[in-house]
């Protein structure tokens, strides 16, 4: 999704393509508290990491601020990138909300407005499962968006991890789809 957005702006840099597409990642660093959470669940003193901060700590207003303060910090063309840095975050947001809900049923309301207020907590009464056939149509349209930017654009995701990777991928793609 978020490379999506960040090929919706052709001028950006390799450098603000990146900031744009982890953004729509990030919100889920909140989620790192499982491995904590798994290794003590047998202890004396258990940390609910996870349990008590998943869709809490990344998934709200103070934390979109703080991923559009280092995006304009790091970004050349700072209006263009941050915009979309916030935009790309929030969809995440609206993802979680619309089409996150957990095996037990649990929703994993958003609180959006932390830490200046708990006021707000976002569900939807509609929200599908994280594994309902939405999100594998919605994901298969994604993938397939991607593929074909990259043929013709010449850079693909991979481009984040190794540029000779993603030449590699390029290549091989025009080679097989001329
Ligand atoms: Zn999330």
């Amino acid at each position: 999704m978020g490379w999506a957005v960040a090929s919706s702006a052709p001028s950006l840099t390799k450098r603000e393509r990146a900031m744009v597409t982890w953004a729509s990642v990030v919100p889920d660093v909140d989620g790192l508290g499982i491995v904590a959470e798994r290794l003590t669940q047998n202890s004396a003193h258990p940390l609910n990491w996870w349990s008590n901060y998943h869709h809490v700590l990344g998934h709200n207003l103070g934390f979109a601020l703080v991923v559009w303060t280092v995006a304009a910090i790091f970004a050349r063309q700072k209006i263009k990138s941050t915009l979309l840095v916030l935009f790309s975050f929030h969809l995440h947001l609206l993802a979680d909300v619309i089409g996150a809900r957990g095996p037990d049923g649990d929703q994993w309301p958003i609180p959006y407005l932390l830490p200046f207020s708990k006021q707000w907590q976002l569900t939807w009464s509609g929200q599908w499962a994280l594994n309902a056939w939405q999100n594998f149509v919605i994901t298969a349209a994604l993938i397939a968006i991607a593929v074909a930017l990259a043929r013709r654009r010449g850079f693909s995701p991979l481009e984040m991890l190794s540029p000779k990777v993603d030449s590699v991928f390029v290549g091989a793609l025009r080679a097989r789809f001329r």
